[in-house]
């Protein structure tokens, strides 16, 4: 197993969790950069994360309308989308959905407003996280590298060359079965899919049932990303879960956040 060998020499960052890998979406394959493919029509900020995300290491190229994304994308899949929402043609919502359909990819999504959001969130086509307009480019940068994060460490974990996991990879809670390894999840016997994102935040909770985690915490642990701002997020996931799952399954505690209720059997 020599893939460390060939990695860049680039100073890794130290490691506070433990199954956290570099933050590149390389899957098994060494030492490349994550191919990030950004769908912007305004050229001026279209350029300017292509540069930063080139600048932080990452491969980025650049389409200003829905149909190049799409034909962009099958060319070569990306290993994460930065999707403008509102795009000449076709809109980000239909890229997204088009682009999940035909091979599932994290998806950041632009929106020119924060209350766009929710929409875009709850419509399940498959956005993982969103930015509002306008962003800051580190923020640009935390956001991508979560969530490749996230991706690799799921591929891992599929891959089954992950550390041995100290606890029991399945959590079992009442109607509810989550299997964190195979990152399956099945309500009253009938698989559930999830977004990356909503599977995580669905771990988090589960792993405390009953705890009330405030946004700021699940914003933390699940986007490694803690800002006010952002909880907004949170909120969404929560709603797209409760869709998916049954509102039974996550009590909001006003004013405090979010705890996982166990669905009887
Ligand atoms: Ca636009």
């Amino acid at each position: 197993m020599p893939p460390e060998e060939s990695r860049p020499r680039a100073p890794r960052a130290p490691d506070d969790a433990p199954h956290a890998p570099a933050p590149t979406a390389g899957g098994g394959a060494p030492a490349r950069a994550a191919d990030v493919l950004v769908v912007e029509d305004e050229p001026v900020l279209a350029e300017a994360v292509r540069a930063r995300l080139v600048a932080e290491g990452m491969a980025a190229r650049v389409v200003g309308d829905g149909p190049s994304a799409l034909g962009a994308a099958a060319a070569q899949p990306p290993d994460l989308v930065v999707l403008d929402l509102m795009l000449p043609g076709l809109d980000g919502l239909e890229v997204c959905r088009r682009l999940q359909a035909r091979r599932p990819v994290p998806v950041l999504m632009l929106t020119a407003r924060a209350d766009e959001a929710d929409r875009v969130i709850g419509l399940g086509v498959g956005a993982d996280d969103y930015l509002a307009k306008p962003f800051g480019m580190r923020e640009l940068v935390a956001r991508v590298r979560a969530l490749l994060r996230r991706v690799e460490r799921a591929r891992e974990l599929a891959a089954g060359d992950a550390p041995a996991p100290d606890r029991d990879d399945v959590l079992r809670l009442g109607a509810l079965v989550v299997d964190r390894a195979a990152r399956r999840v099945a309500r009253d016997g009938r698989e559930v899919h999830l977004t990356p994102t909503e599977f995580d935040l669905l771990v988090h909770l589960g792993e405390q049932p009953g705890r009330v985690l405030t946004r700021e915490q699940l914003m933390a642990s699940v986007w490694d990303w803690a800002d006010a701002s952002g909880t907004r997020a949170v909120d969404s996931q929560v709603k797209t879960l409760r869709r998916k799952l049954g509102a039974d399954v996550v009590r909001t505690v006003h004013g405090v956040g979010y705890a996982l209720e166990v669905p009887r059997a």
